[in-house]
């Protein structure tokens, strides 16, 4: 009796995907690819997974190190053999730090003709097909609030030392997630801070100063931020990091914005 109730749900499993019309599936998608991933001191073990427009690597023992590599940043990838090779634009962040050049192992059995096959479709069609269900935006976030007009556009923002009180400072930025991270900037404002997601619109958000609750600054490249509504972020930063002079006037922003009186009447735009 026992053994027989597995027994229809893996029929309606087959019988799904049977009934999936060949037109509809979506690009070959195979399951975890076990493989292993050379770093300085030996290797790491884990799995190598297509997410749509992601190849991520899912280090076994240490989830949190795990690798996600966008799409759009590779450069090269080559496959000889049961080696990968990948080559990325920018470096990705995994358990030997920030790196460029990643090469992986396929254990015995597996093929990496999938993940060839998933940069040459990177090649050919960069517009990428219709991903499933965008999640739905937060209401946070009114797009573009009029501000004051953008201080220098995009130029790569040296490390002031010590930023007078109303300038804007700008880092390359990574948003940690449980498992991996999105890719940004992080834009430290004269009223509010910000994150702008690269690569997963849904976790750009803006704080006002007086919405943040704590911000901590364990070591220069990682800020935590924790608003009294919404979810923590935190932010693990590109060198040279945020200097203690800009993380000091952060914090004076927020006590700032924390005691100055509610404008009550008349001043709502
Ligand atoms: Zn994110």
């Amino acid at each position: 009796m026992k053994l027989s109730i597995r027994m229809p749900i893996i029929s309606i499993l087959l019988l799904g995907l049977a009934a999936m019309p060949a037109a509809a599936q979506p690009a070959p998608n195979p399951g975890p690819l076990a493989a292993e991933l050379s770093i300085p001191f030996g290797t790491v073990t884990g799995k190598l997974l297509l997410l749509g427009d992601y190849l991520v690597f899912l280090d076994e023992q240490q989830p949190e190190t795990s690798i996600v590599i966008p799409k759009g940043i590779v450069d090269r990838l080559t496959a000889d053999g049961a080696m990968i090779a990948i080559e990325t634009k920018e470096p990705v962040r995994g358990r030997a730090g920030g790196v460029r050049v990643l090469n992986f192992r396929v254990s015995t059995g597996g093929d990496p003709a999938a993940v060839t096959a998933w940069f040459a479709s990177a090649a050919n069609k960069p517009a990428p097909p219709a991903p499933p269900a965008p999640p739905v935006a937060p209401p946070a976030a009114p797009p573009a609030a009029p501000v004051a007009p953008p201080v220098a556009p995009a130029a790569p923002a040296p490390p002031p030392a010590a930023p007078a009180a109303a300038e804007t400072v700008t880092y390359q930025a990574r948003h940690k997630h449980f498992r991996g991270e999105c890719k940004g900037r992080l834009i430290i404002g004269a009223d509010q801070v910000s994150y702008e997601s690269l690569d997963a619109i849904g976790h750009s958000r803006r704080w006002d100063y007086k919405s943040i609750k704590e911000t901590k600054l364990s070591n220069p490249y990682e800020l935590d931020i924790t608003p009294f509504d919404g979810a923590a972020y935190k932010l693990l930063l590109d060198a040279p990091g945020m200097a203690p002079a800009t993380y000091q006037s952060l914090v004076d922003r927020v006590v700032a914005a924390r005691t100055k009186p509610e404008p009550t009447t008349g001043t709502k735009p």
